[in-house]
């Protein structure tokens, strides 16, 4: 009996030990393996069966963890892809609810991410045209693109691709903002409309002269004020084509790629006044410092700035007023500022007057010889350098026309 009952203790024994103990060990790892802790070692369980399970179980959760972290890893690659494209993406799920939105979807359509997501398309409250095409796409299970706009403060233009997937379980949205290049087409088209209308008139007026002259007997005296009439606006075509031509080298960039040669801006504002004021009738201010820093840029440039603001000071100041060309250094650029006594400049114009073709009163400025171009070709010049030009003026009491250089060195 007491051999027997040894026998029971002994074996009961061992069964805890070596079966039971490692068993409850291996569940235990497996919980935690479940649970998501992967680093999870377990002891060595011995050279049996349950030694190799723990071993085997081991692997298998460095395996996983492995793998989760290369998911990881590759998920964080496609976040970072998708929130710096510049292309707006949306995917829905096959109930059209929204499963994911990156910044640029966000910034196009003017939603919130954490208030769109898992929201219906009706609940997304995005724009009519944009919602039916993405209802079309999911209906006939076809690829649509479409265009559409929004309006907030502005309007803003954007094309769209919906790619439904072929299993049906998701929706693919690609946005495209298109606002800068229509911007760019319309300011094209517009330009062109205006050569156009400035070439037609002087054209017109030659023609009409010419036929006059040709048909009807004309005596001395008008044939003389025709010619004339000719001849004026014949040098406004050239003033349009020549102010055509500068505009067209700028803006394939002739002039700021190449390298600049650095001169002094006070030496260049001295001979430039001298060369627009050969008559002495108009009284000059000049107040620039000595010290006054280098610029780098080219010479012809700068000097076509000058005259085209001075052209414009004299133009339009009283013949007995005077004209002040001030500069001074204001921390690394060089300010210059053309100060004239005539009309000023309504502040509804202030921007407007630096774009092409514009002009606040037309037959004034064409009268006067203008192209309506001196101001956009002026602003042209001045940024390419990395500068700005403004104006500011009050009604009736003169304008102070501004530009900035940068400073070399
Ligand atoms: P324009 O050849 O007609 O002078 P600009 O581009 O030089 O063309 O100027 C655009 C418009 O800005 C002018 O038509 C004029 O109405 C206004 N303007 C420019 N300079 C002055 C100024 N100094 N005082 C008043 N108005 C000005």
């Amino acid at each position: 009996m007491i051999l027997i009952g040894l026998g029971t203790i002994l074996i009961s024994t061992l069964i805890v030990t070596k079966i039971l103990f490692p068993l409850q060990e291996l569940e235990n790892m497996a919980r935690q393996v479940a649970d998501g802790k992967l680093s999870y070692r377990e002891k060595d369980l011995g050279a049996n069966e349950m030694g190799r399970l723990g071993l085997a179980l081991n692997e298998m959760a460095s395996k996983l963890g492995q793998s989760i972290a290369g998911f990881r890893e590759e998920k964080m690659k496609l976040e970072m892809v998708l929130e710096t494209l510049e292309d707006g993406i949306m995917v829905f799920d096959k109930t059209l609810h929204l499963q994911l939105i990156n910044k640029a979807a966000e910034r196009i359509l003017a939603l919130e991410r954490n208030r769109v997501l898992n929201k219906s398309i009706p609940e997304l409250l995005i724009n009519p045209e944009l919602e039916d095409l993405i209802k079309e796409a999911v209906r006939k299970k076809l690829q649509v693109n479409g265009e559409f706009q929004t309006r907030n403060s502005m309007t803003r233009y954007s094309q769209v691709l919906i790619v439904p997937f072929e299993d049906d379980i998701k929706t693919l949205v690609i946005l495209r903002d298109i606002t800068k290049l229509r911007r760019l087409e319309q300011v094209r088209q517009d330009f062109v409309a205006n050569v156009s209308h400035e070439l037609r008139t002087p054209v017109t007026s030659i023609r009409a002269l010419s036929e006059t002259l040709l048909d009807q007997e004309v005596n001395a005296e008008m044939q003389k004020h025709f010619l004339e009439e000719i001849y004026h606006e014949s040098h406004r075509m050239s003033y349009i084509v020549n102010d055509l031509l500068i505009l067209a080298q700028l803006d394939e960039g002739e002039g700021f790629t190449d390298s600049y040669k650095h001169f002094p801006l006070k030496k260049l504002i001295e001979e430039t006044v001298n060369q627009f004021f050969t008559d002495g009738s108009r009284e000059i201010i000049l107040d620039l410092p000595s010290g006054l820093p280098d610029i780098a840029a080219h010479e012809d440039r700068v000097r076509q700035v000058l005259l085209n603001l001075l052209e414009n000071a004299d133009k339009y100041t009283p013949k007995k007023s005077p004209i002040t060309i001030r500069a001074m250094k204001k921390n690394a650029e060089i300010q210059v500022l053309i100060v004239d006594q005539g009309p000023g400049i309504p502040s509804l114009e202030r921007e407007r007057i630096f774009e092409r073709f514009y002009r606040i009163d037309k037959a004034r400025s064409r009268a006067m010889g203008g192209t309506g171009l001196g101001l956009s070709i002026v602003r042209r010049i001045v940024e390419g350098y990395g500068g700005k030009v403004w104006v500011e003026s009050e009604e009736g009491k003169g304008a102070v026309f501004i530009f900035t250089l940068p400073v070399t060195g």
